[in-house]
C-alpha cells in the first residue's frame, strides 16, 4: 500500500515509526513531517489545510490511505474531501467530527443517549451564563464551543473566576470558538485517557494512558498540550475499561450512526473516574499527543490493517495484540514554553540516548539543519521507553534525557509519579 501520513508532531512521528514497521507499506510519505520522520518516511512540503493539494498529491502518488494526525484538517472535513475524490483516510467525517469541534454537539448527545458525563447548559450570551454560574456556585467550568487549541476550559475555583472566563470568551478572547459556551459541573477524581478505534458500527478498545498537562513537577504551572504519558493508567482497571466501552464509547458509536454521521477512526475519550464511575470530560476525534507516543511503544500488532479496517467498517472481527510492558514519554520542551520561546538551538547526543535499551525518541518539533537537529517549537522532543514496570519505563526515560545535550530545553522530572508510587506499594 502506499500510505500519506499528515501531521508534524511527535503524535505523528510516532505513527509513523509504526506504520513504517509494517510489511504492508510500500511508498509511505508523511506531510509536512519533521526531522525525525524523515528518518521513517519521504516527508514532503504540503500544506495540509490545503486539501486540494493534498488530493492532488495522493492522485498523483497513488496513495491507497490517507492518516490523518490532528484534529484541525479532521474538522475541516479532510476526510469527506478525499472521500470524494475517491481516495481513502484513516479519520472522521467532517460530521462525525463533531465530537471534538462543538463541546456543545457532544453534551447534548451525551443527554440524550444518557451517557455519563457532568451537568451542564449552552450558552451564547454572558448575562445567562452568568446568572447560571451564581445559581450554581463554584467549582464550576466554563468552555468554549468550538476548538481552541486547549486554551477553551477554564476551571472556575470561584463565581468571579467562572465570570472572567465568560466575559474573555464572548469577548472574543478565543475567536470564533468561544462564540458559544457551555458551563459544567466540576467532576471529581483522577482523569484517564481512554482509546479506542471505531470504524462506524463497533469499536475497539486500544489502551489507556495518563499524561501530564501541566508545565512544572507535582503537576503545577501553566497548562501545556502535555509533558509526558505513560500506558497503562493503573486507575483503569478492566471493570472500569469496560464500563467505559458500554456506557461512553459504544452509545456514542451508536448514536452517531443513528443519526447519519457514523465515527470512524480513533475516538479519544478524556474521562474522570469518580466514585460512581467513568464520566465523559470530552472527546478528541484523533489519537492523542503524547499518548499515542506510549500507545505505539506497546502495540504489538501491526498499525495498518488496524487502520484499514475501522476505515471500511472491518472492525467486527478485528482483534489487537499489545505487549505488557509499560511505557513512559517525557516530552522536552523549549525554554519558555507554554509561553514564548526561541527556535533554532542544537541539540546534540540523541543517538547515544536512543542506545539505551527500551528507549525511541519521537521527534515533535524539530528540523534538521546542516547535519544538526535544532529545536524547532515548544514541545520538541518525546523521549519515551519500554519497562516491565512504570517505574523501570521511567528510569530509562531519565536516563536518556540525561544523554541529550540541548541548553535550551527542559522537560519535568517526575512524569509517571503516580503510578511509581502504586508500584511501590504492591
Ligand atoms: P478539556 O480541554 O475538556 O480536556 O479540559 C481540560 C482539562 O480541564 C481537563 O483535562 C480536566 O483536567 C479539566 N476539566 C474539564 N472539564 C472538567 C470538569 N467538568 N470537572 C473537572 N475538571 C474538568
Amino acid at each position: 500500500m502506499n500510505i500519506l501520513l499528515l501531521g508534524s508532531g511527535g503524535r505523528e512521528h510516532a505513527l509513523a515509526w509504526k506504520i513504517a514497521a509494517s510489511p504492508l507499506a510500500e511508498r509511505f510519505y508523511c506531510a509536512p513531517g519533521n526531522a525525525g520522520i524523515a528518518k521513517e518516511c519521504e516527508v514532503v512540503a504540503l500544506d495540509i489545510a490545503d486539501h486540494a493539494a493534498v488530493i492532488a498529491f495522493a492522485k498523483a502518488h497513488s496513495i491507497d490511505l490517507v492518516v490523518v494526525g490532528p484534529e484541525a484538517p479532521l474538522c475541516a472535513g479532510i476526510v469527506d474531501d478525499l472521500a470524494a475524490a475517491g481516495i481513502k483516510a484513516f479519520g472522521p467525517s467532517k460530521a462525525a467530527a463533531r465530537l471534538e469541534g462543538s463541546k456543545g454537539f457532544t453534551k447534548d448527545l451525551c443527554k440524550a443517549n444518557n451517557i455519563p458525563t457532568a451537568a451542564y447548559a449552552r450558552f451564547t450570551a454572558a448575562a445567562p451564563a452568568k446568572d447560571y454560574v451564581r445559581a450554581q456556585g463554584a467549582p464550576i467550568v466554563v468552555k468554549a464551543d468550538g476548538l481552541a487549541a486547549g486554551k477553551g476550559v477554564v476551571v472556575a475555583a470561584s463565581v468571579a473566576e467562572a465570570e472572567a472566563a465568560i466575559d474573555m470568551m464572548f469577548g472574543g478572547g478565543l475567536g470564533e470558538a468561544g462564540a458559544e459556551l457551555v458551563v459544567e459541573e466540576f467532576l471529581q477524581g483522577e482523569e484517564a485517557s481512554f482509546f479506542a478505534l471505531c470504524d462506524g458500527e463497533t469499536a475497539i478498545a486500544l489502551a489507556s494512558a495518563q499524561d501530564h498537562k501541566r508545565a512544572l513537577d507535582g503537576d503545577q504551572g501553566p497548562n501545556t498540550g502535555g509533558m509526558g504519558a505513560y500506558s497503562p493508567a493503573p486507575v483503569m482497571t478492566p471493570e472500569l475499561s469496560r464500563r467505559a466501552m458500554d456506557e461512553i464509547v459504544l452509545p456514542t458509536v451508536r448514536a452517531m450512526k443513528a443519526m447519519g454521521a457514523p465515527y470512524k477512526g480513533v475516538l479519544y475519550a478524556g474521562l474522570m473516574i469518580t466514585a460512581q464511575g467513568p464520566k465523559l470530560i470530552e472527546y478528541n476525534v484523533r489519537f492523542g499527543d503524547p499518548e499515542t507516543q506510549v500507545l505505539m511503544l506497546r502495540l504489538m500488532s501491526d498499525l495498518v490493517p488496524a487502520l484499514v479496517a475501522s476505515s471500511d467498517g472491518m472492525l467486527k472481527n478485528f482483534d489487537l495484540r499489545w505487549y505488557p510492558d509499560a511505557a513512559l514519554t517525557v516530552v522536552m520542551a523549549a525554554k519558555g514554553y507554554p509561553g514564548s520561546y526561541a527556535k533554532g538551538s542544537v541539540i546534540e547526543g540523541l543517538e547515544a540516548a536512543a542506545r539505551i535499551e527500551g528507549v525511541e525518541i519521537f521527534h515533535a518539533g524539530t528540523k534538521a539543519e546542516g547535519g544538526r537537529i535544532v529545536a524547532n517549537g515548544g514541545r520538541v522532543l518525546n523521549v519515551s521507553a519500554l519497562g516491565k514496570s512504570v517505574g523501570e519505563a521511567q528510569a530509562r526515560a531519565y536516563q536518556a534525557v540525561d544523554r541529550i545535550q540541548w541548553a535550551d530545553g527542559f522537560c519535568r522530572r517526575d512524569i509517571g509519579f503516580r503510578a511509581v508510587e502504586r508500584e511501590r506499594k504492591l
